[in-house]
């Protein structure tokens, strides 16, 4: 071995470090209710595995092609990104992963392991998830739903413009191919049937489809038409009669899908009338917009008092002016009636919207309580009935499609822990959150980059039919976007205090600042305000700074162990490695696969940032018999700071070495086009051409010399 290009660090330290996930939960994950692992997943769309992105996303949430079309991301709200610029557009980027990635294809199976029958009430969101979750760990279960089609509210409350049924049906399809036995046209009136029918437990989700009533004169009238029951009649395929004027009362979800159905059933003026100001509106700020967009009128600050019916059919709405008070227990400016400030409004029909509630058959015998909502047990989410559950909006009231699901999960394992006589398993969190703000410095170094929104439909164009109003990005928008996240909590940790010399190398790379000398003179690193870029993972001499996440199965010490040993086997001469960058679609990532499997005597190296490819890694390249090495990078393209420069520091250093062993310098060399380099492949091309010539000239001269 040549003592020159030693390096203990690189076979003690460096392979001593642990594989294991060391990483913070990051803010998007914690938001969301199924936990899912939203980062890992960006990050995979971003290097363009869309199929590994596709499974990270279906651990986490089977129902995942139906949350991407209408969860309503509280992730983004919770984005860490929103502090620099915007969110990452999470939910786009998980509908891009699940339409690229084949999701409706994907088969589901289970195995019948308990033969303990368990029914489940309902079919909304929580009731296929419990179903699926329960078929999982083994049990038969059975789907009783009233309606012809399982999705409960999925299916008679969003319109089809926002979810369309091909995704319910495949995911209908696929319950049934994982042995779920899926009983539709099927009201359950007695839960008392069930368990006599054989039922070991049961789970009640009937969702909350009852809407509540304003309490005013003439709400009785024709033409006057609830919400959920319009919803529900227009998505079962009936075209309930409209006339030309709409009002909509209310400020919610339903409220705009009512109004934006009425536009699309041929309303020539819809317009809603919520009784607060829009910053109170509990409805989703997109849907809001899209519904503004499509010529949907928002009347603020007002209430209907009265209808009256006019001898002709139209509806006469007396309504009322608010002014704001203080908040209520909603934590919303309260509505206050203006005196004399009531006016009158016509119009052909008038659907409330002003919320729902469950309703539970009297013969269920379930204990209910606030909003008609039936109790549970927090923990157990046992009823008052022994082996009856219960989950969804019939215990929260109304609530996120999101919710709905991880309620449904819980269920499942719950009645698993009941029907095992199991005290539940109240699970702890394996790892901590990361908190804490970007601090105003650490923002002012981020680079600032668009948010880049999926296409969607012109309005003049999607307030004429059902169509869905939101389309997918394309290859290269998505990779972007999906590059704009800041990778919160995998970031820069020391390993050893005790092996840090405190040679402040971390503080002199680091491109936003973060490590920092604590009062007992040792090195800090922050979570909260690392950027994960690796330099000073790169950088310290003593080797002791790590990342809490390994680069997953690319992590570039095990990956280049493994390469090398493949060439070393191999026996071709000569070989040359190349580290290439996975990030971006036509960059070095896919040059990279290209070669892979093109390229005899090329041995690619996967790295997540040229930036992390240390020196050393290309030193025991040269050690392990390499005859040149590359690093391929992104360029002005990369997300983070002063990748080139480092790449081209590091590269420099090899070749000052290589020289002082008797090699020619430019066996290394880098190539970090400033933008999209065409010429890229046909200079990597030249460089290989090289190799060989300088190998061809090394062998004759050894030949000449024996
Ligand atoms: S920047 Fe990325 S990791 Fe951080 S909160 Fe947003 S999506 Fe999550
Ligand atoms: S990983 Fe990058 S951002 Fe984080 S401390 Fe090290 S050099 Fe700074």
């Amino acid at each position: 071995m040549c003592p020159a290009l030693a390096d203990n660090n690189y076979r003690t330290s460096r392979t001593e470090r642990p594989l294991s996930d060391r990483s913070l939960i990051p803010p998007c994950q914690a938001a969301c209710p199924l936990r899912m692992e939203i980062r890992e997943y960006v990050d995979l769309v971003a290097q363009g595995r869309i199929m590994e992105a596709l499974q990270v996303i279906r651990e986490g949430n089977p129902f995942s092609s139906i949350c991407a079309y209408v969860c309503t991301h509280p992730c983004e709200e919770a984005c860490r990104r929103n502090q620099v610029d915007k969110p990452i557009a999470i939910r786009s980027l998980k509908r891009f992963a699940v339409e690229f990635g084949g999701d409706r294809m994907v088969y589901a199976t289970a195995e019948t392991t308990h033969s303990e029958k368990v029914a489940v009430v309902g079919s909304g969101p929580a009731g296929m998830a419990c179903a699926y979750y329960l078929r999982k760990l083994g049990y038969p279960v059975t789907i009783f739903e009233a309606h012809s089609h399982i999705g409960g509210m999925l299916r008679v409350g969003i319109p089809q413009y926002r979810l369309p049924r091909d995704v319910l049906d495949a995911e209908e399809q696929r319950l049934t191919q994982m042995g779920v036995e899926i009983r539709t046209n099927t009201r359950v009136v007695s839960l008392d049937l069930l368990f006599e029918m054989g039922y070991k437990a049961a789970f009640v989700t009937i969702g909350a489809h009852q809407s509540l009533r304003m309490g005013i004169e003439g709400e009785d009238n024709p033409g006057v038409l609830d919400g959920a029951t319009f919803l529900r009649e227009v998505n079962l395929g009936l075209k309930p009669s409209l006339g030309e004027k709409v009002a909509v009362v209310g400020g919610g979800n339903v409220a705009i899908d009512a109004a934006r159905t009425a536009l699309r059933l041929g309303a020539s003026k819809v317009s809603i009338l919520y009784r607060r100001s829009r910053t109170e509106m509990p409805a989703d700020p997109l849907e809001v917009e899209q519904a503004l967009e499509e010529g949907v009128e928002i009347i603020f600050l007002v209430a209907p008092v009265k209808i009256t019916r006019k001898r002709d059919g139209k509806l006469v709405v007396t309504c009322v002016r608010m002014k704001l008070g203080e908040p209520d227990a909603s934590g919303r400016r309260q509505p206050i009636p203006i005196k004399g400030s009531e006016f009158q409004w016509q119009v052909d029909v008038l659907i409330t919207a002003i919320g729902q509630a469950p309703e539970t058959p009297g013969d269920f015998r379930l204990r209910t309580g606030r909003g008609s909502t039936i109790q549970v047990d927090p923990v157990t989410l046992t009823t008052n009935r022994p082996g009856v559950f219960a989950g969804g909006d019939a215990v929260t009231g109304p609530a996120t499609v999101t919710e709905a699901l991880a309620a449904g999960k819980l269920a499942a394992s719950r009645i698993d822990d009941y029907l095992q006589h199991r005290y539940p398993q109240v699970g702890k969190q394996a790892r901590e959150t990361l908190s804490g703000d970007l601090l105003p410095e650490t923002i002012e170094m981020i680079r600032k980059v668009s948010r880049l929104e999926p296409p969607i439909l012109p309005p003049e164009t999607r307030a004429g039919d059902f169509k869905p109003v939101e389309l997918v990005y394309d290859w290269i928008a998505a990779i972007s976007e999906a590059r704009r996240c800041l990778r919160c909590g995998m970031g820069a940790e020391i390993l050893s205090q005790e092996r840090c010399a405190t040679c402040l190398t971390c503080l002199r790379v680091c491109p936003y600042h973060v490590p920092h000398l604590d009062a007992s003179g040792t090195i800090e690193i922050p979570a909260s305000q690392c950027l994960a870029c690796g330099i000073c993972v790169a950088e310290c001499p003593a080797k002791v700074v790590i990342l809490r996440k390994p680069y997953d199965r690319r992590h570039i010490d095990s990956e280049l162990h493994h390469i090398l040993k493949s060439a070393v086997e191999s026996k071709a001469k000569p070989f040359v490695v190349g580290f290439c960058c996975q990030y971006g679609l036509f960059g070095t990532g896919a040059l990279a696969t290209l070669w892979r499997e093109s390229k005899a005597g090329v041995w690619i190296v996967p790295v997540l940032c040229a930036a992390r490819v240390e020196s050393e890694h290309m030193l025991h390249a040269f050690e392990m018999g390499a005859e040149g090495v590359f690093i391929a990078g992104c360029g002005e393209q990369c997300a983070r700071e002063n990748t080139a420069s480092w790449v081209q520091q590091r590269v420099e250093k090899v070749r000052k070495t290589l020289l002082q062993i008797g090699l020619e310098p430019e066996r290394v060399c880098a190539f970090i086009p400033g933008s999209a380099d065409e010429e890229l492949g046909t200079k990597l091309d030249l460089f290989i051409e090289q190799i060989g010539e300088l190998y061809l000239a090394s062998t004759i001269m050894q030949e000449v010399k024996s």
